[in-house]
């Protein structure tokens, strides 16, 4: 049996690697069109921001490593140009061996999403960058690390600009961060988000929000933004981050059905609709799990389940993919936020009903020292049932919303938050764990 596997990093070496421990004998060849392999896209803007100093620190695995632990074909500066459904064969285009074939038994896609960059005047500056893979973080290391590079723009308020805004505060440079929507951070409701825009704001990010970039112009060395309402801003550098499309050109006329936004469609078995195919990660659109509904949602978590399950399915263990919730979490600088399942924008805009309790209480007992108040906001229906949860801090908040995102994958109600009997001693909680409080306040 032969799998082929396209893209090489989270979706794709999870597969691999299940793959192989479920069977010794399938050659499993792993197409990744970039230099490397399961790199670590999540510490990326770690490194710019030099909390991560060694380089080598992002690159967690190397085609030599997986063909001697796994026996994997690693292929690097290999990019897969077409898929032949009905023949059952990929075009492969690599600089050293040109364009070749390759046929398969079972095919596995993960190429994964880039970033969105819109198609405005001024975007082919050489001042502009965006963040995807490692020669993308050389590229805006190198900037940063030049003394002349005083000031950033960032546009887009989504995790990846947040986390870049930090970085670059960290390496000593003036941040203006543009948000075209009336708030950053859309997996969080209004109310809530305000504690991380109070956060950036107090740690020198200049945020300007409902503003929307419709063209920039390159000057010798610095580089203008211009803004619909008419503003204008200048700075040295700018990182585009409005978010990812699925990076899924080479499947047109693949006969295999693309999402209207791009995104490989595929069951809960995550196979495409041609049935020797599957497809993981970014680049897919799955279930949500709270509402049923199709939606795609580019996260590591979720990318790494799904490429374990098409191994599984694969090797005949019938693992179902049933949905992603969502459940993220981020750092601004000295607090935390976290949340899982959907939000009030998302309940509104597809009709769900819903109640919201929001509760302040402290990380861990008052009277022990360095307790703080964690922000956090619980939707539920009307029968109890979970919908999704929010929360910012300064500690705990992790631990807080992984337990409901737990509770609601068990299909959990605030009652049955009243009822999880949690760790405490004085340093860690409350005799009352805040999501106890939670469950409480909203029975
Ligand atoms: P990717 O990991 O993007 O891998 C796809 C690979 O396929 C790429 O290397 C690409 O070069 C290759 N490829 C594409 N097309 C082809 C082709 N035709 N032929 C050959 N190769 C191809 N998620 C979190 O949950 N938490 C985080 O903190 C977090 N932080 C992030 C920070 C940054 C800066 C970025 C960029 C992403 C972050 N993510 C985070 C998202 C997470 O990295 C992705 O959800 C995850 O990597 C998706 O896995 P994937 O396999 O679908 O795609």
């Amino acid at each position: 049996k032969k799998v082929l596997i396209v893209g090489g990093v989270a979706g794709g070496a999870s597969a691999a690697a299940r793959l192989r421990r479920l069977d010794e004998t399938t050659d499993i060849i792993m197409f990744e069109k970039g230099e490397f392999i399961s790199f670590a896209n999540c510490g990326l803007p770690y490194f710019i921001g030099e909390t991560i100093q060694e380089r080598s620190k992002l690159l967690v695995t190397s085609p030599e490593m997986m063909k001697n632990r796994f026996n994997i074909d690693v292929r690097v500066f290999s990019e897969v140009i077409k898929v032949d459904a009905v023949n059952k064969k990929v075009t492969i285009n690599s600089p050293k061996e040109g364009q070749y074939e390759e046929t398969f038994d079972n095919l596995i896609l993960s190429p994964g999403a880039k970033p969105f960059i819109p198609n405005i005047s001024g975007i082919d500056s050489k001042k502009i960058y965006s963040l995807r893979n490692v020669p993308d973080t050389d590229r805006i290391k190198k900037a940063v690390d030049q003394q002349n590079t005083g000031t950033a723009i960032i546009v887009g308020g989504g995790y990846i600009g947040v986390e870049m805004a930090e970085s670059l505060i960290q390496r000593g440079i003036e941040v203006t961060l543009l948000e075209n929507a009336p708030h950053i951070l859309s997996p969080f409701d209004s109310d809530m988000v305000a504690h991380a825009e109070k956060e950036m704001q107090e740690q020198g990010v200049q945020l300007m929000l409902n503003q929307r970039v419709e063209a920039f112009q390159d000057d010798e060395d610095k580089i203008t933004a211009y803004m619909k309402d008419g503003n204008k801003l200048t700075a040295d550098i700018v990182i585009m981050a409005i978010g990812v499309v699925p990076d899924t050109a080479f499947l047109q006329n693949s006969n295999i059905k693309l999402g209207q936004n791009g995104h490989i469609i595929v069951d809960d078995s995550m196979q495409t609709s041609v049935e020797s195919i599957y497809a993981v990660g970014d680049a897919v659109e799955v279930k949500h799990f709270v509402h049923q509904q199709n939606t795609a949602i580019p996260l590591a978590g979720p990318a790494n389940k799904q490429g374990r399950i098409v191994a599984d399915q694969i090797c005949g263990i019938p693992t179902k993919y049933k949905g992603t919730q969502g459940t993220s979490i981020i750092k601004i600088f000295d607090i935390t936020g976290a949340c899982t399942g959907l939000n009030e924008r998302n309940l509104n805009q597809v009709n769900i009903p819903y109640k919201v309790v929001h509760v302040h209480p402290l990380s861990h007992a008052g009277y022990y020292p360095g307790a703080k108040t964690i922000s956090l906001k619980l939707i539920f229906k009307e029968d109890g049932k979970i919908l999704g949860a929010q929360a910012f801090g300064v500690e705990g908040v992790d631990k807080r919303i992984d337990v409901i995102a737990t509770a609601m994958r068990l299909g959990g109600t605030i009652n049955d938050l009243t009822e999880l009997e949690l760790s405490y001693a004085p340093p860690y909680s409350s005799a009352k764990d805040p999501v106890n409080m939670a469950g409480y306040v909203a029975e």
